[in-house]
């Protein structure tokens, strides 16, 4: 979703007549925040502190602070490092041009918060300034209803709210025209698209109207909710072949006890059964999944659940975390707060248990031949380039610039715990 804004904003400023330039050399710096964890908001803060000695010698660049931690802290932030001069929460970022403009003209910091939590100043703008040309995000509904114990989610991005579906059908095939081939539809809980509204047209649908767009040859879709899937989206997945075989499905966790106080609204057999649905529907399937470790009061019994059911689902990917207190959520006062120590050692065991299943399962992939969309030059290596298959996993091979942006049939060779090495598959 900071993708997203952060393109959006991008192509709104390069409309106005801005230029994107390096650091060094920038009037302004937007920074679009995340205050999911604590880390998150730790190395926005540091990057401030550095930007902020800056500002202080030499009067510029300025920043615009955007985003979850903006809404949360941004005031306190303001005060302390005078180089913020406007602060807006996700839900204001419409009227964030103007006013960079604003106060470029008179100086006068500005703030723009999100205090009614269904109010809405969209930037009515499509992002065609992307940072991957190939690859482009869509928004499909704002906020979250569902206040898990331990999620700021809800306190920062306020109630859900749904896009209208002509007006994200309008936005794909916009995209679509500019030479994209992914899309990714996203919102904290796809699968409450549309039940804030009185419809009927949910997210089964959207994703099948979607999946209709000329030139869209890929879509994904991020994050699915176990108590909110409806499986007439596995119907529809199971006969468009334009959507991706890849459904992130967070848990959380495996106890029952840890669930409940979580607020997910689902049973650890609940979840199973609900993977064994989507299994038989789609065979070639990749599940990913969210797992917290360390929240309030979890017993060692109760992270080994956990534990074991990663194990014997066999996830593809594990986002796993450490459980990190959020000020105002109902889990940050909970009894029972986990030592830090306990909190990394049961991350660093799950983690290791995780990197050697999903190695056995990419390992399944070599010798098997995938289409693959080229879509950006690989992290490490000279002539390298990354892709990814249908199920989402990365693939490396060899190319070059003018390669990206194309489908291709690569032959896979090897795998890692994180990716499948490949090449390209020219025909026998
Ligand atoms: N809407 C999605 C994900 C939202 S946040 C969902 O319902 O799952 C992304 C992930 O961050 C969550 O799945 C959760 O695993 C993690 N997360 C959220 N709050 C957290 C916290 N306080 N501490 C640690 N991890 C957290
Ligand atoms: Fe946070 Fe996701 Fe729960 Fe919403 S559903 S409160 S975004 S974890």
């Amino acid at each position: 979703m900071n993708s997203y804004d952060g393109d959006r904003l991008r192509t709104a400023m390069i409309h106005k007549g801005w230029t994107e330039t390096p650091d060094e050399t920038a009037d302004v710096v937007f920074l679009v925040t995340c205050s999911i964890r604590e880390k998150a908001e730790q190395k926005v803060a540091s990057e401030i502190g550095r930007y902020d000695l800056q500002f202080r010698k030499t009067g510029g660049p300025i920043l615009v602070l955007v985003g979850c931690m903006a809404q949360r802290i941004g005031r306190e932030m303001a005060k302390k490092f005078p180089c913020i001069r406007i602060v807006s929460g996700p839900r204001h970022l419409g009227l964030v041009p103007q006013a960079v403009e604003d106060t470029m003209q008179d100086g006068r910091a500005r703030f723009f918060f999100d205090d009614d939590p269904r109010a809405l100043d969209d930037l009515e703008v499509v992002p065609t300034e992307r940072t991957n040309p190939f690859k482009a995000f869509v928004t499909i509904s704002y906020g979250c209803d569902r206040f898990c114990s331990y999620c700021i989610v809800p306190h920062v991005r306020g109630r859900l709210q749904s896009r209208a579906p002509e007006e994200i059908l309008t936005e794909v095939e916009t995209l679509a025209q500019t030479g994209v081939k992914e899309i990714s539809l996203l919102g904290q809980n796809v699968d409450a698209y549309g039940k804030d509204g009185s419809g009927g047209y949910g997210f089964a649908r959207l994703l099948d109207d979607v999946s209709k767009i000329e030139g869209v040859e890929r879509i994904r879709f991020y994050t699915s909710h176990p108590k909110d899937f409806d499986e007439d989206i596995l119907e529809v997945m199971a006969r468009a072949p334009r959507i991706c075989r890849a459904i992130n499905l967070p848990v959380q966790s495996g106890s029952d006890r840890i669930l409940k106080e979580m607020n997910r609204g689902y049973t650890s057999a609940q979840y199973l059964e609900l993977v064994a649905k989507i299994r038989a529907a789609l065979p070639d399937v990749s599940l990913t999944t969210d797992l917290i470790v360390g929240f309030p009061g979890e017993t060692d019994e109760e992270y080994h659940m956990s534990y074991d059911l990663l194990k014997s689902v066999k996830f593809d990917i594990v986002h796993t975390a450490a459980y990190s207190p959020r000020p105002g959520t109902r889990a940050a006062v909970m009894d029972g707060q986990i030592d830090k120590r306990v909190k990394a050692a049961r991350l660093n065991e799950i983690n290791e248990m995780q990197s050697g299943v999903a190695r056995e399962l990419n390992e399944a992939y070599v010798g098997g031949t995938f289409k693959v969309l080229l879509d950006a030059p690989a992290p490490r290596g000279e002539g390298l380039l990354q892709g990814r298959t249908m199920t989402d996993k990365v693939v490396i091979v060899s190319g070059n610039v003018l390669n990206l942006g194309q489908f291709v049939d690569v032959k896979i060779t090897g795998a890692s715990h994180w990716s499948l090495q490949g090449e390209r598959f020219e025909g026998e």
